[in-house]
């Protein structure tokens, strides 16, 4: 019983980073606009990207989801 409580609770766990991660860059493309130019939505670089995870199209200027570094 213990044992099986605690592989749920594990499961939980390990998949709540990714939820949080996909929630973020879901909000950063509905809600975020580019500081240097004031663009109205920001690119998604393609994943695994190291430096960066969104891009501006019009000016190019790079941001990064901070939550990403916790
Ligand atoms: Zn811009």
């Amino acid at each position: 019983m213990n044992l099986h409580f605690n592989q749920s609770l594990a499961k939980n766990y390990h998949s709540e980073p990714q939820k949080v991660r996909v929630l973020s860059e879901a909000w950063v493309k509905e809600n975020s606009y580019c500081t240097n130019c004031s663009a109205q939505s920001l690119a998604e670089f393609a994943n695994n990207k190291p430096v960066a995870d969104f891009y501006c199209e019009n000016c190019n200027e790079q941001y990064e989801l901070k939550s990403k570094k916790a």
